[in-house]
């Protein structure tokens, strides 16, 4: 009885041969249909074991087709895909950190097409450097006399130590040997970058004297790291960045700072928390800076180092500077935002980063009032919507505290036993959309900061396809 239900299957062969199998074929190739042959029939085969005839209608050639189209659609679909960041954080480094502006992402396109100057020296047409497409207009914005890119912060304070200390001693203020995110530690990253670290002072307090005290002729740098993603308060005492930077010069040795996320320009100019700019921490007498370009920046992901020249250069000729080069798409999307600096008043605008940091509570308010009904519809009474005030904050180490003033949805299910499930449930639900939407949980709500929404219509296309289950289906 049930070898004859297996026979109901049709084989692999005879379903490519139908005509309705064409259409698979063309768009996916001729080994992924014959994957989803498989699969689908292994599946059949499995229900006509446990259901016996009441799987069989599953065996016609036409719901296995289908199904075989489902799985090859599933299979496809790319995993790295857009979202809606609703967290709150607008540099937020698990959702990608910074958004490029248009004209980052046009010079992306452009040189990602084919061939590029990107070695070349289009004036001599012999070999060039791909540093000199930024470099001019690092030392522009920041007034270093050199500067070069690597694929990220860590990866440039990684160069920068292993190029001035290794086998020597790095000076440290105990109060910096941060941890940002789990992976990046910087007494591992002195470590491996074959340096020595000397820890100076407390974790509260750190004197000149720990510095001067501490130098040997086995020193090679002092450093200082921004403690960008949390706070020293109370009984505290640091060594500002022109003491360090004029006790390391008395002994002739560099001075660098890992800035973290640095900016270019005074922030306070659009409202903003102020933050370290690297001509300010260049001017207090750093030799180097390091930092993120794809965080307050609001470029693509890189690292830069700037500062003299001489040590720039010994950066270049490190092997390690070739394994930790950024390549052409990311040097066209840089250059293409550190142009943007060079018009400070028109930045708000044309920067997606800063205009993000500095849209109005107002604004984001009216957007709520806006989006609100339409919300309420697609929950259908499974959850409540309301309009709350909240605080969004800039993200990636910048400012730990929750600063700007914003607007949000907040949903809740119904109170009672299972209302939790009921949450992670509704946060699910926001997370399976085509564009997964992307809130957090606070205090029993599901809150979607809207400050980093600029695609309404988007978000508003989608959201009537929400299935929370349970009120609305
Ligand atoms: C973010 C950060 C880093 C790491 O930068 P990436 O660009 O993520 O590699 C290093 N140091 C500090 C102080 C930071 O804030």
């Amino acid at each position: 009885m049930a070898k004859d239900l297996m026979q109901a299957v049709p084989g692999i062969d005879q379903l490519l041969r139908l005509e309705s199998a064409a259409p698979l074929l063309a768009a996916y190739g001729r080994e992924l249909v014959i994957e989803s042959l498989r699969v689908v029939t292994a599946r059949l085969r499995n229900s006509l074991a446990d259901q016996g005839e009441a799987a069989l209608p599953g065996a016609a050639n036409e719901p296995i087709l289908e199904a075989a189209g489902r799985y090859l659609a599933g299979l496809m679909m790319p995993s790295l895909k857009p979202v809606f960041n609703l967290t709150g954080t607008v540099v937020h480094t698990n959702l990608g950190r910074a958004p490029l502006p248009p004209v980052a992402i046009e010079a992306m396109t452009a040189v990602a097409r084919g061939a590029s100057n990107l070695e070349f020296d289009l004036a001599t047409g012999r070999r060039g450097d791909r540093d000199t497409h930024l470099e001019p207009w690092i030392r522009r914005l920041t007034g270093a006399a050199a500067a070069t890119a690597v694929n990220n912060n860590a990866a440039a304070v990684l160069l920068v130590l292993n190029t001035l200390a290794r086998h020597k001693e790095v000076i440290v203020s105990r109060g910096e040997l941060i941890e940002i995110g789990g992976s990046f530690r910087i007494p591992d990253v002195m470590s491996r970058a074959g340096a020595r670290l000397r820890e100076v002072g407390t974790t509260n307090r750190t004197h000149p004297a720990d510095f001067e005290q501490n130098i040997n002729p086995k020193t090679a740098i002092l450093m200082k790291v921004h403690t960008s993603n949390y706070l020293v308060e109370g009984f505290t005492a640091a060594v500002s960045e022109p003491t360090l930077g004029a006790i390391a010069h008395r002994h002739e040795l560099p001075f660098i700072v890992d800035l973290g996320s640095g900016a270019l320009v005074d922030l306070t100019r659009y409202g903003l928390p102020h933050e370290p700019t690297v001509a300010e921490t260049l001017g207090n007498g750093a030799d180097l800076v390091m930092f993120s370009a794809d965080k307050l920046l609001g470029g693509p992901q890189a690292g830069i180092i700037a500062g003299r020249a001489d040590l720039v250069e010994r950066i270049r000729r490190n092997p390690m500077k070739r394994a930790l080069r950024i390549d052409k798409m990311t040097t066209a999307a840089l250059a293409a935002v550190l142009r943007l600096y060079t018009d400070p008043d028109r930045l708000i605008e044309r920067s997606v980063t800063l205009r993000l940091l500095t849209r109005a509570q107002a604004d984001i308010e009216a957007q709520a009032y806006r989006l609100r009904p339409v919300m309420e519809t697609a929950l259908g009474g499974a959850a409540s919507v309301e309009i709350v005030p909240c605080r969004s904050q800039i993200g990636s180490g910048a400012q730990p505290a929750e600063l700007l003033p914003s607007a949000a949805l907040s949903i809740k299910p119904p109170a009672g036993r299972g209302s939790g499930r009921s949450l992670e449930r509704i946060g699910a639900a926001f997370r399976h959309l085509p564009i997964p939407i992307i809130g957090r949980i606070q205090e029993g709500t599901f809150l979607l900061d809207l400050r980093c929404l600029e695609d309404e219509t988007g978000f508003l296309a989608q959201i009537a396809r929400l299935d929370v289950g349970g009120g609305n289906s």
